[in-house]
């Protein structure tokens, strides 16, 4: 018996997986573990799978409301134009206005009221749909768009079709991301979004204890949130299987990408039933990443919130000044001193080393400064976090770990100490500010050593409508840089006008 009656059912088959082509046109579908299997030995004692003879589940549980099915073509093209929504794939269904058209049951809808939402957002408007019918999807969004109720309530809505779990049962959903940060923050929607049917989770992360996650694991839970490696280590150690996972969501996949989670990942999907569910979610759609949704997801959706070029949120205002490496920690005091009025402020840095650093210098002139990386144990980041969040140190310095993914309310200065390695990064460390409709500034450091950026980066800020300086215009043509003479930073401030390095 299921949790909760579904509307309609079609189920898909393994056969059907296997033998058909489509993934948006044209591209060929390779079956699933056909690529050589990593040599790095992770997951490398998990059995194989056999999938044969599985038992059909439910997957489709979409029914287009009347008012979603009258509206023109016209009308939906309207509506996709003006929330920046680009669609590709067979049989696409049309956008979702509001929330009382989705279909939703009450069990999911209550929790929308309460939440207080007023709309949609378009990833939401169009994933719904989607993602209700069961098809596979790509949804090319940024973290802030709402991806996350994108996916989790129709999650909520699959989980509850399904039959009960049984005892020595693995998760229905397992939603991989990349970091600790997003898994958790993942899992505090689905708490809340999962209370009034009384769906239990897990967050399974590395570098904490195992035993309350084998814990949550053994007493069975439908939701499983999970980094790569540990998920790959409670497998190994049979405290969970994948076996009735019919719902799989890859969250941030590109950033996973980067970060070197491929073997794992692939061993992962080796696990779960091909006939699965899988909402495939990447910011940025390079090769890599196109690559795996060719291989592991079959006749999806895709859907594009925005433009796929890189674009910075127009409610940032981007501030670059060009400095030599050794002016860096000077400039970032007297930027302080004229910015810090409480609100929080993050800082990116390259290298641990260099955030430990530059944390110590800070905290010796004063400053409240925390850092957040890589080398802190979980509980450490944990609290520095925590004291972010809460204003108790209004100054957090981090490395990439906090660039992507971070959901902290009110972030209003975002300072790049160190250039990052691509403009994507770039684009999504100043995207930690000016989030859900707020505004919010950025101050970047562009030494010499970043010159091969010059060029990509006055795009996007011109593409934002931004000031750009003659110095950065004169490095984007290739001429030599020329750093900004003393007391750039205490020049500008917020407010003021005239003719500062920083000012608009
Ligand atoms: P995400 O992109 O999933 O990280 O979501 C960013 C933030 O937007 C989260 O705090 C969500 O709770 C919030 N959010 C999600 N959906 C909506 C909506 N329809 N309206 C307003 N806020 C939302």
């Amino acid at each position: 018996m299921s949790r909760h009656d579904s509307r309609s059912g079609d189920p898909g088959s393994y056969r059907d997986r296997k033998s058909d082509g489509g993934f948006g046109g044209g591209a060929s579908y390779r079956k699933e573990g056909s690529r050589k299997e990593d040599s790095e030995g992770f997951g490398s004692s998990l059995p194989k799978q056999d999938f044969d003879g599985l038992t059909p589940f439910e997957k489709n549980f979409y029914v287009e409301s009347s008012a979603v099915a009258s509206m023109t073509e016209d009308e939906v093209e309207a509506y996709r134009l003006r929330r920046e929504i680009t669609v590709e794939g067979r049989d696409v269904p049309k956008p979702v206005t509001d929330f009382q058209v989705v279909g939703f049951p009450d069990y999911v809808m209550q929790e929308v009221l309460r939440a207080g939402f007023v709309e949609p957002t378009p990833i939401q408007a169009q994933g719904w749909p989607m993602a209700l019918k069961g098809r596979d999807l790509i949804g090319i969004a940024e973290t802030g768009s709402g991806k996350t109720l994108a996916y989790l309530l129709p999650a909520i809505v699959h989980v509850n079709a399904q039959p009960f779990l049984a005892p020595g049962d693995g998760p229905i959903v397992l939603v991989l991301a990349p970091t600790r940060e997003l898994a958790v923050q993942i899992q505090q929607e689905t708490t809340k979004f999962g209370a009034s049917s009384k769906l239990k989770n897990t967050c399974v992360y590395g570098g904490v204890p195992k035993g309350p996650q084998v814990r949550d694991l053994q007493k069975g839970v439908e939701i499983v949130i999970a980094t790569p490696g540990r998920l790959i280590d409670m497998l190994e150690s049979h405290h969970t299987n994948l076996r009735r996972v019919t719902y799989l969501v890859l969250d941030e996949a590109d950033r996973m990408l980067d970060m070197g989670f491929e073997p794992q990942i692939r061993k992962i999907i080796s696990q779960i039933r091909p006939d699965r569910q899988t909402l495939y979610w990447s910011a940025t759609w390079p090769k890599e990443v196109e690559q795996l949704a060719r291989q592991f997801l079959y006749n999806p959706y895709k859907v594009v919130i925005g433009s796929i070029d890189l674009k910075a949120n127009h409610a940032i205002r981007q501030h670059v000044e060009i400095v030599s490496e050794n002016q860096k920690y000077n400039k970032l005091v007297k930027l302080l001193e004229d910015i810090m009025d409480g609100s929080r402020i993050l800082i990116f840095m390259d290298t641990k080393k260099g955030c430990d650093q530059i944390t110590r210098q800070l905290r010796m002139d004063g400053w409240p400064a925390l850092s957040i990386h890589g080398d802190k144990s979980q509980a450490e980041r944990d609290w520095v976090l925590s004291e972010f969040k809460a204003g108790k140190s209004p100054i957090m310095t981090a490395t990439d770990v906090a660039a992507r993914g971070l959901d902290v309310k009110d972030v209003m200065y975002v300072i790049n100490y160190d250039f990052p390695g691509s403009l994507e990064d770039y684009v999504h460390r100043i995207g930690r500010t000016g989030r859900a409709g707020a505004k919010g500034t950025a101050y970047t450091f562009f030494t010499a050593a970043n010159a091969r950026f010059a060029k990509e980066l006055i795009g996007i800020l011109e593409e934002a409508g931004q000031t750009v300086s003659s110095q950065l215009a004169a490095m984007g043509r290739g001429a030599p840089p020329v750093p900004s003479g003393h007391g750039g930073f205490r020049d500008r401030g917020r407010g003021l006008g005239g003719g500062r390095p920083w000012s608009k």
